[in-house]
């Protein structure tokens, strides 16, 4: 047996595979990235805080069943990206590649129709899409997103956009566009796909279109192969294939963001590639991007797709690593210069010993206080203290720890002053003050 292995060995002298690399599409948040995430993330839950939306969240699995019939069979998600596993026990689970299907589910399972309408909800979390990576799209990235369940209501269409919009405001994200449409409803968009289809069939277009023209005719108009891009121009426009009722609520949602001054532009030609929506779509795009920052629309045909009562709502999500992408291209700066800790400088052994429980009384006292005990020379510390915008540098020698005292000094100033160690957090208050 020895010898087996050894013969192994040398055969098989290649470096040894034992390096691990992220899975493709996947990254690793490093820790000089967490300023620009934790800025969109806090901003995003106190802007759903702001208007009153709820917390919720759901498993990552979820029965695949959920999206093939929720976002539907015809579409990318569901075709291409889904990642779907069988589990020991034979259940199909998938994992979740949008919020939407999920939070209705939720909203269905739990009962909260009963509760007063309409809902407001919103999340934020990881979904998973097997695409092809490219810049910024990753197969794993984070979502966060808003739903308002339980009205058909224009207004809401409004406030889900206008929510959206203030979201790239408040991270200072400028030259917002809102590209808006309506797709229209059970009563009108079937007329309508059949026309676009007919419209398509007669051209020569890609083996995809060909396809969509005969299961999913609204996606043509979401066609990127460049043979297709000329025939957009003069399909068919569903806006003036509207039905009165939807006519009329489009033109209210219109109203609704005029009143509150969000700046918009009709595009005749956005579809959504989810089958759930109905009526308003949108986007919005920062000038000089040219992949959506947020994304959204109604869906009042969801509840029923996937086993409830017809329940109206819209809702829209947004990336998280998008949304940082936009932040890093356009050199914004998300926050302050962060103010530095009170950092403690150790001077030998004793000192060393007793620095750990003197950064405790610190902390207990309220006042954040660092130290490097792996460093041991005050000249390495002091550098480190500078390097870290610390305001104040305690130190604290072998001389301080015998006389129970400490020294504080003011970094700006270069003053320094010993006082004991009975009064140093006070002190060190004070001067922070
Ligand atoms: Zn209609
Ligand atoms: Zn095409």
């Amino acid at each position: 047996m020895p010898q087996d292995n050894k013969e192994k060995r040398k055969s098989g002298d290649k470096k040894p595979s034992n390096s691990f690399q992220t899975p493709k599409g996947t990254r690793d948040v490093l820790p000089d990235e967490w300023p620009v995430v934790e800025k969109i993330t806090n901003t995003a839950k106190s802007l759903s805080e702001f208007y009153n939306f709820l917390r919720i969240d759901t498993p990552i699995l979820e029965q695949s069943d959920l999206f093939v019939r929720g976002v539907g069979l015809g579409t990318d998600i569901v075709e291409k990206e889904i990642y779907l596993l069988t589990t020991k026990g034979g259940d199909n689970l998938a994992l979740r590649p949008e919020y939407t299907a999920p939070v209705m589910r939720s909203y269905i399972q739990h009962g909260m129709s009963h509760l007063p309408q309409p809902r407001r909800l919103w999340y934020i979390g990881p979904v998973f899409r097997h695409e092809t990576p490219q810049a910024m799209r990753y197969r794993q990235f984070t979502q966060f997103g808003m739903e308002i369940i339980g009205s058909a209501d224009p207004i809401f269409d409004a406030e889900i956009i206008i929510a959206f919009y203030r979201l790239s405001e408040e991270l200072k994200i400028k030259n917002v566009t809102i590209e808006i449409n309506s797709i229209g409803c059970k009563t009108c968009q079937p007329a309508y796909k059949k026309k676009l289809s007919e419209y398509y069939k007669k051209l020569d277009i890609c083996d995809d279109c060909k396809t969509r023209a005969e299961k999913n005719p609204l996606r043509l108009l979401d066609c990127k192969d460049p043979k297709c891009q000329p025939f957009k121009q003069t399909a068919p426009v569903i806006l003036d294939n509207l039905c009165p009722a939807c006519r009329q609520h489009f033109r209210q949602v219109l109203e609704y963001l005029d009143e509150a001054k969000i700046p918009y532009v009709l595009n005749p030609r956005l579809v959504r590639g989810l089958d759930y929506y109905s009526r308003t779509v949108f986007e919005t795009f920062v000038e000089g991007e040219t992949a959506a920052l947020a994304s959204g629309g109604r869906y009042d045909y969801l509840a029923e797709l996937i086993g409830g009562r017809s329940t109206p709502a819209v809702g829209a999500a947004a990336g998280i690593e998008r949304i940082a992408e936009v932040i890093k291209n356009k050199g914004i700066s998300v926050q302050p210069k962060a103010k530095g800790k009170v950092f403690l400088i150790h001077v030998g052994d004793m000192s060393k010993k007793k620095s750990l429980s003197l950064v405790e009384e610190f902390r207990r006292a309220g006042i954040p206080v660092f130290n490097e005990p792996s460093k041991e020379s005050l000249s390495a510390q002091m550098e480190l203290a500078a390097k870290n915008n610390a305001p104040l540098v305690l130190i604290f020698g072998q001389k301080e720890s015998y006389e129970e005292s400490i020294i504080i000094r003011d970094m700006e100033s270069g003053v320094q002053e010993v006082v004991p160690l009975s009064k140093a957090a006070e002190e060190v208050k004070k001067r922070l003050r």
